[in-house]
């Protein structure tokens, strides 16, 4: 069974020191584990990875698996040529007549070459490398600034040659930085706050408050969709769905009403912090932006913060709408995100929020709320769903 072969960058990871191994460990790692069953080897030499996959798996699969992965700033399907210039150009011409250079179009040629026993220079290999593309494409044109295709050859221990290079995620592999739960709501924003999380680092659960029958089994649906769209960029999750329905009723009948979504967050955030210690989570991370909605004004998050002992961590906290849909459209969950069904807050939303809690008062609200055992019993009672790198939910019979 042959392997094909793919050139792997790593961006912020080349910069780190004495950690650097780490980092490169989990990485190789989280993309042996995407491509699990395939079988994968993945090597690496000076700034590049190269894994080497089984012929098996589809080249989409791959693609997918690769431009998913946080820690990879670009990749390439990569070819080993013999080390001498016949070898390379040879190689060069085979990879050249299927690939997408056309006749018409512009192209560069880069060799880098590290290995300076090798008989060319840099300069001399691309220029040979020029009339290859010029005997096969002779009304090719090169442009070295904006070409429209590129053919790269390294010259290290091996020789590799790629035309096209894919763009990776960037950011570090997930897994580096500990972990958190994310509020996944059904919403634009929370399905981003994990992803970029995740590209930061972090390993993630998710948590779903669920109010059945006023928000319905459409809604869980939703946020499992969501679930299965955020998961190869965070590595497979867990989603905990916790059922609500009495707390939000309980907080409905005995609180202010003005008062009803801060009370929610409160609990939220204390079941949150339960569901973190059993789990093993240091932080919960939320899709709140500042003054998106009254919950999320200074005095709001300062009231919600104050409410749980771990960190909070809000990554769209400085972004408005608009780049918070753009990165959604790119992880592809805007989609789901939009479709109508209503998730608990606006259900259970007053008409008249208070905007500008005094964070004592809502505290001694709170706990005047006396809601320990309901929180207690929806913990207790929480489902979960389980996700696999590539976004497929694990169920008993596939597990
Ligand atoms: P999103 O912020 O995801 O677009 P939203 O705007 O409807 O959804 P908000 O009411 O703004 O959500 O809530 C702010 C944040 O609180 C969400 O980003 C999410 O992290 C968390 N959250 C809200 N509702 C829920 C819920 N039912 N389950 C879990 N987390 C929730
Ligand atoms: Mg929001």
């Amino acid at each position: 069974m042959a392997d094909k072969l793919y050139l792997i960058k790593e961006g912020e990871i080349s910069l780190k020191g004495g950690n650097r191994n780490l980092f490169e460990k989990q990485l190789r790692h989280n993309i042996k584990n995407k491509l699990r069953p395939y079988h994968s080897d993945i090597t690496k030499q000076k700034g590049r990875l190269y894994a080497r996959i089984s012929d098996e798996a589809p080249d989409e699969l791959v693609e997918k698996a690769l431009k998913t992965t946080p820690g990879i700033t670009g990749f390439a399907r990569a070819h080993q040529a013999e080390k001498s210039v016949d070898g390379i150009i040879a190689k060069a011409k085979e990879i050249l007549a299927s690939s997408d250079f056309r006749n018409g179009d512009t192209f560069r040629v880069t060799v880098k070459r590290e290995d300076k026993a090798f008989p060319l220079n840099s300069h001399d290999m691309a220029c040979e490398l020029a009339d290859a593309v010029f005997s096969l494409f002779p009304d090719m044109t090169v442009d070295l600034r904006h070409p429209q295709h590129t053919l790269t050859c390294e010259i290290r221990n091996g020789v590799y040659l790629y035309t096209g290079e894919e763009k990776g995620e960037g950011g570090l592999p997930y897994a580096t930085a500990g972990k958190g739960m994310l509020l996944l709501s059904g919403g634009i924003d929370s399905p981003v706050a994990g992803y970029m999380m995740a590209k930061r680092g972090m390993k993630l659960d998710a948590i779903y408050f669920h109010a059945y029958p006023y928000t319905s089994e459409l809604a869980l649906e939703k946020v499992k969709k969501l679930a299965s769209i955020i998961a190869p960029y965070l590595g497979g999750l867990r989603l905990f769905v916790v059922p609500f329905t009495e707390g939000q009723e309980y907080i409905r009948d005995h609180g202010y009403e003005e008062e009803a979504t801060l009370m929610f967050r409160a609990a939220m955030m204390q079941t949150a912090e339960k569901l973190a210690k059993e789990n093993g989570a240091l932080a919960i991370v939320t899709g709140e932006a500042l003054s998106q909605v009254a919950s999320q004004t200074l005095d709001a998050m300062s009231f919600t913060d104050s409410m749980t002992e771990l960190l909070v961590l809000r990554p769209l906290a400085g972004m408005d709408k608009e780049e918070i849909t753009e990165k959604a459209r790119r992880i592809g969950s805007y989609e789901t995100s939009i479709l109508p069904y209503e998730d608990c807050c606006v259900v259970f939303s007053p008409k008249h929020p208070v905007t500008r809690p005094v964070k004592e008062v809502a505290r001694k609200h709170f706990e005047d709320l006396g809601m320990d055992s309901i929180i207690d019993k929806a913990v207790r009672e929480t489902e979960v769903y389980s996700f696999d790198p590539m976004g497929r939910e694990i169920t008993d019979e596939n597990a």
